[in-house]
């Protein structure tokens, strides 16, 4: 069966001005996917009637479902109300029972009904009221020849509440395909790399892969399918899944959601390990990721932010003559800090870093970028080196990622709950 076509419409100036990121179309899209539909087009236009139609004319034609955010107050720039009223050829005639509901809305908070708001309650006659429990313009809903229209406020808490409430179970009483998707995360590897590995993508047929990266959650797969039902789809993504655990699962550390730093701890946890950092040019990053899980302190005991030499001597114990033979950024200093770290804290683990962020501060020896991190637990210290090619921001929080990434791969090799090394 098909699957639905639907598209989406935010209206606003302030979006093509920049003043307003365009986060309802973030928020439906995500509501949408959650929900089994896939949204095919985005669009955004200003507060311009004829932007508008045209955009609308466009949107019926090619969609069975079109969605629009904003512009549906009562001032001289909204111009959704009229601009759809006119483009399904219908009119606008006053609705004494929406009237009567913007009205009370007002009064029962003890507050008088603001001046232009009656002009809320003249509703396309054709059209069906969306009720605004946060809100009193009432959203606006056609259903002609098999196609559906839904214009929604543009105020977000608004808009959220009308496509729970109101468009998500009307076409859930629609639908006629249906979409699924899984999540797979990896980390310490790239999507080129991965797709390497992966291969043919036939095999995954008639599922369909995403390679979704990003500079510090490593690269997320997503595994798409449209299908009949949801036991077709089911079986098709275990079928790719399973396939893509075959070729890559050791760089797989979750499914869905579950951020990285939530599987480091439960690790951690359930090898029974307390975990210190040592961080030097990320600033205490790695620290802040750690601790954005909740319960992290079971397994966190804690930070040290030694962005100095000073400091790396004073609160690591890192040896003086260390640190002015091979420089800050080296592989002894940082082994030296990871070192330093699991003692001086009394852990069983202990992570460093330590880099040039620049954008100043390189040479040619020790470019900008260059980054070293260390882990240590009982059984020694091993030590990475990296050269990243980013600026300040994204050199810090690719090695905020490295340094978890190594830290992983160093849990891994150690058993669940008895702590023993393989
Ligand atoms: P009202 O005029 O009753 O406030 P409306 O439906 O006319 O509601 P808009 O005037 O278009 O809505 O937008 C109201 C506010 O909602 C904007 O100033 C902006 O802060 C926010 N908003 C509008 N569209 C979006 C969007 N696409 N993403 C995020 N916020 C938005």
């Amino acid at each position: 069966m098909a699957e639905l076509k639907i598209e989406l419409i935010t209206i606003g100036d302030e979006i093509l001005l920049g003043h307003t990121l365009d986060t309802n179309a973030h928020w439906i899209a995500s509501r949408l996917t959650e929900n089994g539909h896939r949204l095919r087009w985005i669009s955004v236009v200003g507060d311009n009637a004829s932007d508008l139609r045209h955009q609308l004319r466009r949107a019926w034609n090619r969609a069975d479902i079109v969605l629009l955010t904003g512009g549906l107050g009562p001032t001289h720039d909204d111009i959704t109300r009229p601009i759809i009223a006119d483009f399904f050829d219908d009119n606008l005639i006053p609705n004494p029972e929406l009237a009567e509901r913007i009205r009370s809305r007002f009064v029962g908070r003890g507050l008088k009904p603001p001046p232009g708001c009656h002009l809320l309650a003249e509703f396309p006659s054709r059209a069906t009221p969306m009720p605004n429990e946060h809100g009193s313009a009432p959203g606006i809903h056609y259903s002609l020849d098999d196609h559906e229209l839904f214009a929604m406020p543009g105020v977000p808490v608004e808009m959220k509440g009308m496509l729970s409430d109101y468009v998500l179970p009307h076409l859930a009483t629609i639908r006629s395909g249906v979409f699924g998707y899984r999540i797979l995360r990896t980390a310490g590897i790239g999507e080129t790399r991965l797709a390497e590995l992966i291969g043919d993508r036939e095999r995954l047929s008639p599922a369909t892969l995403a390679y979704l990266p990003s500079v510090d959650h490593g690269v997320t797969l997503r595994i798409s399918c449209t299908g009949a039902d949801t036991g077709e789809i089911d079986q098709a993504l275990q079928k790719a899944e399973d396939y893509i655990r075959s070729r890559v699962d050791s760089h797989i550390y979750a499914a869905g959601d579950e951020p990285f730093e939530k599987a480091i701890l439960d690790m951690l946890e359930e090898r029974n390990m307390k975990l210190a950092l040592a961080e030097s040019c990320t600033g205490g990053m790695i620290a802040s990721r750690i601790v954005s899980v909740p319960g992290s302190s079971n397994s966190f005991e804690r930070g040290f932010v030694t962005y100095s030499n000073r400091a790396k001597t004073e609160l690591l114990g890192v040896d003086e003559n260390l640190l002015q033979k091979h420089g800050a950024v080296s592989a002894e200093v940082a082994a030296a800090m990871a070192e330093g770290a699991r003692l001086k804290a009394g852990v069983d683990i202990a992570v460093s870093v330590t880099g040039i962020a620049g954008p100043t501060g390189g040479t040619t020896e020790k470019p900008v970028g260059l980054v070293f991190t260390g882990v240590s637990d009982g059984d020694g210290c091993e030590v990475q080196r990296y050269h990243f090619i980013g600026d300040r921001d994204a050199n810090r929080r690719r090695s905020a990622q490295a340094a978890l990434v190594m830290l992983w791969r160093r849990l891994k090799d150690v058993l669940p709950q008895t702590g023993v090394k393989v």
